[in-house]
């Protein structure tokens, strides 16, 4: 650095420290919280966040301080349970086995144990599997995410070379947990290090337990903000912070599926917009619930888990604002949103409102009637209550692929739709009147119970 820019630059931190000074507010919508919120969710550290891992642990346990932090009241536990931030249910699932595998791989004469955990490791199985001799016909390491993701649930042994730094050989040391969806009665789908997957002629023996049936723990996180005059009444706020986890492919591609746009960038509205609202010097009239689920990406389990055993009664939520996918407009253009099932309630008019008037405009989306079916707004819904999904994108390229990274996310617009929707969410827990259900929306919805 030269002498000039040295003393330009004490001279901008000097301007810096007097600007701090006079700001009246912290913002707390900002760009620099976003990024920093979205950029930890959807980093590979966290691995894809999968329904169960240690990646999403991780991010419950994130979500949960920083709702402690902003001082919210915990409000996933049940009645008779110690308050908590986490609401626990199960999904079907099993805990995959090792115990007394046995795998030789043979070529020609030659005959190699392989060593759990360091030659092999198990990623899928879903029942007691045997073979003998099966001809190795693997897939070049590297490979094609998509490939291999079509290929995940198999009636045939499925080998994978990886290499031993790939992130799909890290998520599966130890014994894993995985729900049953994806492996019910699937042969094996293992890991074979790289460096043993050379050669013409090789054929593997392989001899492996059934795996055993558990109860798989996952936690949505859920957080409330108490209100005014109208505080026995709800709005709930929320996201899905699960995604797809990792892919079975080597080290040379990107396997980890981070789920930046998909639901990274909802997960980080909720929780920006929960500090936004706690920092408030006074109550909104109704309570907000900020909630944040697991187990979307397996059908919708962690939303549904919560309306079959709510923490607050469901008679009580007068709206669910779900937000899906903000941060991937693909154009440049200024800022805009689309609404699920805009034409089934007057929660669309009453959120367009609120968009429109901080500057985000509300498009109609081609799938947006479909997709009201397609997140955990759905579950609310059939329960009755008046509950649609918020998204600010498109149905991109990188849709449930390793694309879909935080590098890729628009920032600028996404931070001007949190905006946005922090006047959707006044809106709901200040106006007088509740949303309802047309008459359309009440034929849809008898069509989907
Ligand atoms: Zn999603």
């Amino acid at each position: 650095m030269n002498r000039t820019l040295a003393s330009s630059c004490a001279f901008a931190a000097l301007f810096t420290v007097v600007l701090a000074a006079q700001k009246p507010a912290e913002d707390t919508l900002a760009e620099s919280r976003i990024r920093e919120v979205l950029g930890f969710l959807a980093s590979d550290e966290l691995a894809g966040r999968d329904s169960p891992s240690p990646g999403q642990d991780r991010a419950a346990e994130f979500l949960a301080a920083a709702f402690a932090r902003a001082k919210l009241e915990p409000r996933g536990h049940l009645a008779g349970q110690e308050p908590s931030f986490f609401h626990a249910f199960t999904l079907p699932g099993v805990q995959l086995s090792t115990k007394g595998a046995k795998l030789t791989l043979r070529r020609g004469d030659e005959a190699q144990e392989l060593v759990h955990g360091e030659d092999w490791r198990l990623w899928e199985n879903g029942r007691a599997f045997t073979v003998r001799g099966e001809a190795l016909a693997l897939p070049a390491a590297g490979g094609d995410p998509r490939a291999a993701r079509r290929a995940m649930s198999g009636r045939k042994l499925r080998v994978v070379p990886v290499e031993t730094t790939a992130p799909v050989w890290l998520a599966a040391a130890g014994e894993r947990r995985v729900v049953s969806q994806r492996v019910a009665g699937a042969a094996p789908l293992i890991l074979l290090r790289a460096e043993l997957a050379t050669g013409e002629g090789a054929t593997l023996d392989a001899t492996l337990p059934a795996p055993e049936a558990m109860d798989v723990p996952l936690r949505n996180v859920v957080a409330l903000l108490p209100g005014g005059d109208l505080a026995d009444e709800i709005v709930v706020v929320c996201a899905h912070y699960d995604h797809i986890g990792v892919s079975p492919v080597a080290g040379e591609v990107d396997a980890i599926n981070n789920g930046a746009d998909d639901d990274a960038t909802g997960t980080t509205a909720v929780l920006v917009l929960a500090e936004h609202f706690a920092r408030r010097a006074t109550p909104l009239r109704r309570s907000v619930l900020f909630a944040c689920w697991s187990a979307e990406e397996k059908g919708l389990r962690g939303s549904r888990a919560f309306t079959e055993q709510p923490s607050v009664p469901l008679g009580s939520i007068v709206a669910v604002v779900n937000l899906e996918m903000l941060g991937r407009p693909e154009r440049e253009s200024a800022p805009f949103a689309w609404i699920t099932g805009a034409a089934y309630s007057d929660f669309g008019a009453i959120a367009e409102a609120a968009l429109v008037e901080r500057g985000v405009a509300v498009e109609p989306f081609a799938m947006a009637t479909q997709l009201f079916a397609a997140s955990d707004n759905l579950p609310f819904a059939q329960k009755g209550v008046v509950a649609h999904s918020i998204s600010a994108g498109t149905l991109h390229a990188d849709y449930h692929q390793p694309g879909d990274g935080p590098e890729r996310i628009a920032y600028a617009h996404m931070t001007a739709v949190v905006r946005g929707l922090a006047g959707v969410v006044e809106a709901f827990a200040t106006r007088d009147g509740k949303p309802e259900w047309n008459e359309e929306g009440k034929r849809a919805l008898a069509r989907r119970r």
